[in-house]
């Protein structure tokens, strides 16, 4: 029917991997399985009461308005100074911050504005979903590699050879989805000499940058020389204050690459829900992330010591996101069928490697936003599946 119904761009665009895994678990739950969700890629956590308090202060002040296409101006001051305090990067409120609906709509919205047929957009291989806005769009994603050797560090050779005349924008996720790797120094200044000598646009999607272990620090790449004119910086309340649901997030770029982006934002959802905003408001700068990253720093560290006790399971020790992506146990080679069928004979809910590009193969994606005690669970059914 989508043949004959749907646009010809659309034909391209995949389903969700994940997608089908949340409806396995769907129909085996309806059964009356017990499945431990550990595919979720969201925090488990209620929101903070004093960022609810915001929301509810909105709705009894009557804040049910539109708001401007850029966000509401508390919230837009609240973040440039976020910005430029944790993140040493200056942004004029005015016109250089967008609040979006969700960093989903900062990604889509920025590749709208910016790239078109033609135009190639380098990609993290694995990685979250860019390549589907990139190719509606009408660009074409071309992969570079992350290198699990290096704790998944961007490879530097198999970026050059990706790059090309037509190459005009770059991608980087760090604290990364799914690996959960921590973008270091010494590739942060390689990224930049990189797109630097070959001038090229860079979105930088930091939505994880909160959720940190073992003293590791955010480093953003529009802080660096020479970056700022040239970055895209996408962030977003869904991770670090569990507010996936609020769909509230932000881009914050110079002005002149702003032009383009308000453009495509006016036409998508107009503004982010005035409500949320308000609840936003709350949580930028309040330190309400650090209970929830202590406690998936505990998770972390025993989603790690469980990993090591299977053979042939490895993976650098993630030191960022929520998110383990080790190698599948021995004798096994394919990432696709072996969750299944752990999902259907043990109820255990992962996401195989494949879905966030060929590098994954091979691999599981386990996010550990879910309670220790559940994690235990996961780890006892496995062993005992295996
Ligand atoms: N970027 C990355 C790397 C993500 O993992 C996600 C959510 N899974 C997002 C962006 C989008 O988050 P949201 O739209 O909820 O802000």
């Amino acid at each position: 029917m989508l043949d004959q119904l749907g646009a010809d761009r659309m034909a391209n665009v995949p389903f969700s991997g994940i997608r089908e895994i949340f409806e396995e678990c769907d129909r085996l739950e309806d059964q009356g399985t017990d499945i431990v969700h550990l595919e979720i890629g969201r925090p488990d956590f209620d929101t903070p009461s004093p960022i609810k308090q915001g929301a509810i202060d909105a709705l009894d002040r009557g804040d049910v308005h539109y708001t401007s296409n850029y966000g509401i101006q508390p919230l837009r001051e609240e973040l440039a100074t976020k910005l430029e305090e944790e993140n040493d990067i200056r942004y004029d409120p005015d016109d250089e911050i967008v609040v979006t609906c969700g960093a989903t709509e900062a990604v889509f919205v920025t590749l709208l504005g910016i790239v078109e047929a033609g135009d190639e957009v380098l990609v993290p291989d694995p990685s979250w979903t860019y390549s589907a806005g990139i190719q509606l769009a009408g660009a074409e994603p071309v992969t570079y590699e992350l290198d699990p050797q290096t704790g998944f560090q961007p490879d530097i050779d198999s970026l050059r050879e990706a790059v090309s005349p037509e190459t005009k924008l770059l991608i980087v996720n760090s604290p990364n989805n799914p690996t959960g790797g921590v973008l270091d120094e010494a590739h942060a200044t390689e990224i930049r000499d990189f797109a630097v000598d070959n001038n090229l646009l860079v979105l930088s999607d930091e939505i994880y940058e909160k959720i940190l272990y073992d003293d590791k620090t955010h480093q953003s790449l529009a802080a660096l020389n020479a970056m700022r004119d040239r970055t895209v910086t996408i962030n977003g309340f869904s991770k670090a204050y569990s507010m996936t649901g609020w769909r509230l997030g932000y881009l914050a770029a110079p002005a002149e690459l702003v032009d383009p982006i308000i453009r495509a934002r006016q036409y998508t959802s107009t503004c982010a829900s005035s409500i949320s905003q308000h609840a936003g408001v709350r949580a930028v700068g309040s330190g309400l992330h650090e209970p929830m990253v202590e406690a998936f720093e505990r998770r972390r560290n025993r989603v790690s010591e469980r990993i090591e006790r299977i053979p042939g399971m490895t993976c650098p020790n993630p030191t960022g996101a929520f998110y383990a992506f080790p190698t599948l146990p021995e004798g096994y080679t394919d990432d696709r069928e072996f969750v299944f069928s752990l999902l259907r004979e043990s109820g255990v809910a992962l996401v195989p490697g494949s879905v966030f590009g060929d590098a994954g193969k091979g691999r599981l994606r386990i996010a550990y936003s879910n309670s220790v005690e559940r994690i235990d669970e996961a780890f006892d059914r496995l062993e005992h599946w295996l």
